[in-house]
């Protein structure tokens, strides 16, 4: 089997309500769709993620200029022998940031080729599935305003609840005060219901105020179940620090890359939970080396997934495949990041429709990654 073509559609759309978390405003919800054709007729879909503040266009010129002209001709199935082409090929000026989005846009599309080719989903090219479904947690508490939107986040808490989710994380990195104003009326909006909190901050603090607010939400009484980048992923020395100083279990990694960067934030104990995002960190191949390094370390691996249908259809594949690393009768699983903000192509992307059964999501049995694309929203929504 040989690749004949790949195509990118780089996505974007204007939202009716724009939204703020710590880092600015987000206008568009964007996505880099991926796809592979190859001359056995299978067709490979993959998705390079794009950030809220992210132009669409970055990761599809890297596609396209650096590595198409790679990867065109090869055997679709070589999926470690050409995520390293592309890597060794772009290490010198990418490594990092969108050029790697863009070689996880190509991976993702190869690994769903393979799954095609073979006739089972990802997952069991993976090692085969830990879990069938996995329990999802709510993000949401994005901002309209900006800060003393306390009793707005308290009701929003209680509609999550409400449609069955039991693990909900809460954007902060308003200004500590105002953040811990908020956790304090989520608090009380769930008193006596058995529902799960995390915090993320989006890396708003330094050291010395990120501890404050994680000491602040400790003396609340909140039990967290992690407290998302604390401070800058550059900053290795200071998620230390903010883990030595907390009992709370500190997470990371949603901006960090491949086995090289994971290795530096792994080895020097910056983590309690890795969060690789399977379109931006390298795509599966990736995330096979960076669990198997993070595992060894004795750290968690839980994804960090934010883009469109088909890399929630990754992620799915992904989540479904990490072995436990703590291992107990009730063992720590892993969760599903499941978006609250509005999204207007994600729904419509695909036939995965992502839904949740009282807070659970199944896995998708289907081979590769086991979607189909309506090809009128790619063009609808093209850039
Ligand atoms: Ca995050």
């Amino acid at each position: 089997m040989k690749i004949t073509d790949i195509k990118t559609y780089p996505l974007s759309t204007k939202l009716e309500q724009p939204f703020a978390f710590s880092q600015g405003w987000v206008y568009n919800r964007s996505a880099v769709i991926v796809e592979i054709s190859t001359d056995a007729g299978i067709t490979g879909w993959g998705e390079a993620f794009c950030q809220g503040l992210q132009p669409p266009q970055i990761a599809a010129a890297a596609i396209e200029s650096a590595l198409k002209p790679l990867i065109i001709g090869a055997n679709p199935l070589d999926t470690e022998v050409l995520w390293h082409k592309m890597y060794h090929q772009t290490r010198d000026y990418g490594g990092k940031g969108a050029v790697m989005s863009a070689i996880s846009g190509v991976d993702i599309a190869l690994w769903d080729i393979a799954g095609k080719h073979f006739g089972v989903p990802i997952a069991q090219l993976l090692g085969g599935m830990t879990r069938t479904r996995v329990q999802a947690y709510a993000t949401g508490f994005y901002r309209i305003k900006g800060q003393g939107e306390a009793p707005r986040l308290a009701e929003e808490a209680q509609a999550h609840f409400g449609r069955g989710f039991r693990a909900m994380k809460v954007k902060l990195g308003f200004g500590v005060e105002d953040d811990i104003v908020v956790m304090k009326a989520v608090r009380d909006a769930l008193a006596g219901k058995a529902a799960t909190l995390m915090i993320d901050t989006n890396h708003a603090y330094g050291v010395a105020e990120a501890i404050q607010l994680g000491k602040g939400i400790e003396q609340l009484g909140v039990r967290l179940r992690w407290y998302e980048e604390p401070v800058a992923q550059e900053h290795i020395t200071g998620y230390r620090e903010v883990r030595k100083a907390l009992a709370t279990p500190i997470a990371g990694g949603e901006n960090e890359y491949s086995l090289f960067g994971y290795r530096d934030f792994l080895s020097q104990e910056a983590t309690d939970i890795a969060q690789p995002d399977i379109g931006h960190c390298g795509g599966f191949t990736a995330c096979k080396h960076i669990i198997a390094l993070a595992h060894a370390y004795g750290v968690q691996v839980n994804p960090h997934v934010w883009g469109s249908a088909v890399q929630q259809a990754a992620s799915l594949q992904l989540i479904a495949a990490i072995p436990v690393t703590h291992h107990s009768l009730f063992a720590s699983e892993p969760v599903l990041e499941f978006d609250q903000s509005s999204h207007p192509f994600r729904t419509d992307l695909t036939d995965l429709g992502l839904t949740h059964q009282d807070g659970w999501v199944s896995i998708p049995q289907k081979p590769g990654l086991g979607i189909e694309l309506d090809r009128k929203v790619l063009e609808k929504y093209r850039v």
